[in-house]
């Protein structure tokens, strides 16, 4: 049977943390929440990408992760407000809080997904790259 080239969505890539380029192979050795802490691969294991584009390249990430970090928190501000109508500072500060650390992991995987696959130059989706066979 020949090898066809399919092309994969983007959307079910970003969600399952798939590598940018062929959408095939995973980024992370780990889950995002285990007791372990996350490990990111070096490379693709489906088409070779190096995840890591110069010495460094993750401290956008963490620039990112950040972003989404106040995003977030300004999020729950409002909902916290409008839900309960509370004008007390601690209600605030420890729901934040509690949220901000149960919400680190996704932030860091999100983080540098949303990096290879949005923000990276010269990285594209390649479906020749996804095909069964990696050349
Ligand atoms: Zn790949």
């Amino acid at each position: 049977m020949a090898n066809v080239n399919r092309s994969l969505p983007m959307w079910p890539a970003i969600v399952h943390a798939k590598c940018p380029r062929c959408r095939r192979g995973d980024m992370f050795e780990t889950p995002m929440y285990s007791f372990k802490s996350q490990v990111m691969k070096k490379t693709c294991d489906h088409c070779g990408l190096t995840y890591e584009r110069e010495p460094g390249y993750f401290y956008v990430a963490m620039l990112l992760s950040y972003a989404m970090f106040v995003a977030e928190m300004i999020t729950m501000a409002v909902a916290i407000h409008t839900l309960s109508g509370s004008n007390n500072p601690w209600v605030y500060v420890i729901i934040i809080i509690v949220l901000g650390i149960i919400l680190a992991p996704f932030n860091f995987r999100y983080s540098r997904v949303m990096l290879l696959h949005w923000l990276t130059p010269g990285l594209h989706y390649n479906a020749e790259l996804s095909s069964d066979k990696p050349q």
